[in-house]
Formats: structure tokens, C-alpha cells, sequence
């Protein structure tokens, strides 16, 4: 009976109060809605399907949906309650805690994927605040947590996280969980989270048993994570994607992430597509070197597009430059040394071609050097390395490694660009470009100022996305 009042499958809540007439019909509710036999009794598989792991936000509306004799009173009274959107388009969210045995770099890929899910289906775009008030925040907790005893967590198992409606924008997960970031052992944190998000979008359970906001828990797999139900729902609330064109494979972003290092190669039919993944998708780094040649990280592949704007296949980091980690902050190529640096958590990588030079990788950080630098930039002006970092940026010396006396200064000296660029450039025809997301920023060197923006894929040619085939939208 608790089970049942704490997921909505009663009409009028308090605890202990139902007659066996109403216990036996929200018994039936719940075998409508998981898809067993109308009992109304107690029998083995509703037990078994009570004790699986989900979500811990209420039934209400997917419930009234199902149950076609629901008075229309009680349907309204249930919408009411739920319902609700955001009036806005662009929704900050942030990460408040995660758990200490996640690496923090990977916990912001898998929930920054979990978003680009939505955001990839419709009008809605997120951006990550780390630091700050943010429109949707993902919370850790442990059992109570103050907002309700029906909302208390319940260690392993049961209830792994609940949500709330718009326009909270709150999503809590059970710290007592195993959670993790692959498939396999544990519960996977990029599906609960893309679930969860959901929910502070506006989106109530689906009956639909394959569909991501089902309320039960499922295992990541090769398959689409969202289903045309997800789809449907979140494009009633917020339209389509604005670039028009639909995305054709919708939640496959994180399932690339994780079969990029095993599979790729032998996946012929992707190949196409994936050839050019980095324009439907984030990148980790950019860089150009001597010639021109822009080099495009993400994950453990890179690609170089030549100054004529082809795209290469995507090559592994190995043997390219060995000893490099997948997944890196930022990088530059030195136009005063010819030495490509990498960066990531706290530590420089420097190769002289693809060597390793002596004495690499350094805690640069101990040098005064940011952490997860967000771009790295080789400035012609002051022939030096330029690291930005949220609203700083520091000015570094290679010979010597360090920082410049009298850095880091505000971001506010590069006139109109914006904090947590994924990379940057200098092109050949002298601007350098910032990256972040799917737009681009064109700073003028002469004027110290942006003076054009837009979206990176679809226009700029240089950056071989242009051929990149229209099977899929671009970004
Ligand atoms: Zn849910
Ligand atoms: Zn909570």
C-alpha cells in the first residue's frame, strides 16, 4: 500500500485511509501500467515488478493516461498538479556534487550528453554553469533530504532518483546507489540522468515500455536511447530543433562515446557518418599548425581537415602522440617553438613531432597553470600560450613553462567573447576563431574585439563539415 500511495496510484492521498474496494483498483492501475495481468491482487510478478529499481518520481499522469475510465475530474486534477514548461529556450544546469569515485571530467561528459539527448530533438539548447545559480540542478543525497518523507531515499535498489516539474528544476539521485558510467555492473548514471532531466522539462512517465521516461530502469544498450514517444513528447512541449532538419539518430551520442574504442572500425555502415562526427557533435580541442591543418579532438580519436577543407578520417591519439590520454581539456601548436601542447586535469603534455619531450607530462599546475584549462591558444601578438579558464585567462611562457607576471586577468580584455570555449585558432586569414557548442566567435587581433559570430558546421567551409552529408543535421 505504501508503494502504491507513494507513486501517485491513489485519488486521494493519506496513508492507511483506503478501503479494499480502492487498494484492489490502484492495484489494477499499476498492472495497466506495467504491462501484466489485471489481477488486482498481490500476486508474484506485480511483487517482483514493485521491487525493480526506478524512478522515484509518481505515476500520476502516465497512470490516468493508461486507464481510459478515469474520471475526467481526477485526469485534470492530475495534469494540473504535474504539468507546467519553461517559457525559456536556453536553460543553465549544473552538477552541485557527484559521487567521489566518478572522475569529475567524465561525470560532466555523461550528463552533458544526457542533455544534448533533448537539446538534439528540440528548440531547447543547455549550457553547463559550474559555478552559480542555474536553472535545472543534479543533486546528490542520502535518505532524507527535506523534501518529504515519501520522497527519502531508500538506500540500494527501489528508488534511484526523482525529479520535479517545471519550473523547479531540481533532480536528486540516491548517493546509496552504485552508480557508473559504463555499461555494465552498477546503475548507469547517463540514463538516469537523461530520465531525470526529463522531468524537469515538463515530461510526466510514459506507458510506452521501451521509452526513455518509462518509469523503470534500464540498462544502457546499443539501441536508440530515446523512443519516438520521448521524442514526441518533448517537441509538444518545445517544438522541433530550430536548424529544421530532424536529427536522424537520435540518442546515439553517448552510445558512440563508448563504442569508439572497441567497435569503430568494424562498423562499415557508420563509418559515413561517424567520418565526420565531430560536425554533428562537441569536440574536446582544436587546434593548426604550420601549414594550416586543423587538428579536431574528441575522446580518444582526433581528425585533421587540410587548408583545402577535408576532413580526415578520425585517427586514434595512438600512435600519433603517445602516452596521451583520451578525452583532453585543450590543446595549441606553437607557432614560436613548432610543438604541440596538450592539457589536461592538472598536467601539460609537450611533443616536439611525436615525441614526448623529456620531462612531460608535468603537474602544470604546480607552474601556476589552471586546472582543466578550457582553451589553449598560441597568441602571434605576444608569442605566447594563452589558457583560458572560465572568467580568466592566463598568459604562459614556454621557455621556461609558466605563467606571466601579472596574469591571470579578467576575460573582459577579449571584448565579446564568451567563457568555457572548447578550443581555439588563429586561421590563415589572421582572426582567431572560438569554439564552444555548435557556434563560433571571430576575434579581430587588430581591434582586440569579436566581430562575428555564428554557427561553426554550417558556415564556415574550412572546417569540412560542409560535405559532411545530409543524412543527419548538422549542428
Ligand atoms: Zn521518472
Ligand atoms: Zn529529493
Amino acid at each position: 500500500q505504501l508503494f502504491l500511495e507513494k507513486y501517485g496510484y491513489f485519488s486521494e492521498p493519506g496513508a492507511g485511509t483506503h478501503s479494499p474496494a480502492e487498494f484492489t483498483e490502484a492495484l489494477r492501475d499499476f498492472q495497466r501500467v506495467t504491462h501484466l495481468p489485471l489481477s488486482g491482487v498481490l500476486d508474484a510478478p506485480t511483487l517482483h515488478q514493485m521491487a525493480l529499481p526506478r524512478c522515484g518520481t509518481d505515476d500520476g499522469d502516465s497512470r490516468a493516461a493508461g486507464a481510459r475510465r478515469a474520471p475526467p475530474a481526477r485526469r485534470r486534477r492530475r495534469t494540473a498538479q504535474h504539468g507546467g514548461r519553461w517559457y525559456k529556450r536556453h536553460l543553465t544546469y549544473r552538477v552541485v556534487n557527484w559521487p567521489s569515485y566518478l572522475p569529475q571530467h567524465e561525470v560532466r561528459l555523461a550528463v552533458r550528453a544526457a542533455f544534448e539527448l533533448w537539446s538534439n530533438v528540440s528548440s531547447l539548447r543547455f549550457w553547463e554553469a559550474q559555478h552559480g545559480p542555474a536553472d535545472i540542478r543534479l543533486t546528490f543525497f542520502h535518505g532524507d533530504h527535506n523534501d518529504g518523507l515519501n520522497n527519502a531515499f531508500d538506500g540500494p535498489g527501489g528508488a534511484l532518483a526523482h525529479a520535479f516539474f517545471p519550473r523547479r528544476g531540481e533532480a536528486h539521485f540516491d548517493s546509496a546507489e552504485r552508480w557508473s558510467l559504463h555499461s555494465g555492473k552498477g546503475r548507469n548514471l547517463f540514463i538516469v540522468v537523461a530520465h531525470e532531466v526529463g522531468h524537469t522539462l515538463g515530461l510526466q512517465h510514459s506507458p510506452v515500455k521501451s521509452a526513455l521516461m518509462s518509469p523503470y530502469y534500464k540498462k544502457l544498450s546499443k539501441d536508440f536511447v530515446l523512443s519516438w514517444d520521448d521524442i514526441l513528447a518533448i517537441q509538444n512541449l518545445y517544438g522541433k530543433p530550430s536548424k529544421g532538419s530532424a536529427i536522424q539518430l537520435p540518442g546515439k551520442v553517448f552510445t558512440h562515446f563508448q563504442d569508439w574504442n572497441t567497435d569503430f572500425y568494424s562498423r562499415d555502415r557508420q563509418q559515413r557518418s561517424l567520418s565526420t562526427y565531430y560536425c554533428h557533435s562537441f569536440f574536446d580541442a582544436i587546434t593548426a599548425d604550420g601549414d594550416h591543418n586543423l587538428y579536431i579532438f574528441k575522446g580518444s580519436h582526433y581528425w585533421v581537415v587540410s587548408a583545402s577543407g577535408n576532413a580526415s578520417d578520425p585517427r586514434p591519439l595512438q600512435p600519433r602522440w603517445p602516452g596521451l590520454p583520451a578525452g583532453i581539456d585543450a590543446c595549441a601548436w606553437s607557432q614560436l617553438s613548432g610543438k604541440f601542447y596538450f592539457f589536461k586535469g592538472g598536467r601539460c603534455w609537450r611533443y616536439a613531432g611525436s615525441k614526448l619531450e623529456a620531462g612531460f607530462p608535468r603537474k602544470c599546475s604546480a607552474l601556476g597553470l589552471p586546472r582543466h584549462p578550457d582553451t589553449a591558444l598560441y597568441f602571434q601578438q605576444l608569442r605566447r600560450l594563452v589558457l583560458f579558464k572560465g572568467p580568466k585567462y592566463f598568459v604562459v611562457g614556454e621557455e621556461p613553462l609558466g605563467v606571466e607576471p601579472y596574469y591571470p586577468r579578467s576575460l573582459r580584455d577579449w571584448a565579446g567573447l564568451p567563457p568555457a570555449t572548447a578550443g581555439a585558432l588563429t586561421h590563415r586569414d589572421g582572426s582567431v576563431y572560438f569554439f564552444r557548442d555548435d557556434q563560433y566567435w571571430k576575434f579581430d587581433q587588430a581591434k582586440l574585439q569579436v566581430v562575428a559570430t555564428g554557427k561553426w558546421a554550417t558556415q564556415l567551409a574550412w572546417m569540412g563539415c560542409w560535405d559532411a552529408n545530409s543524412e543527419q543535421g548538422l549542428f
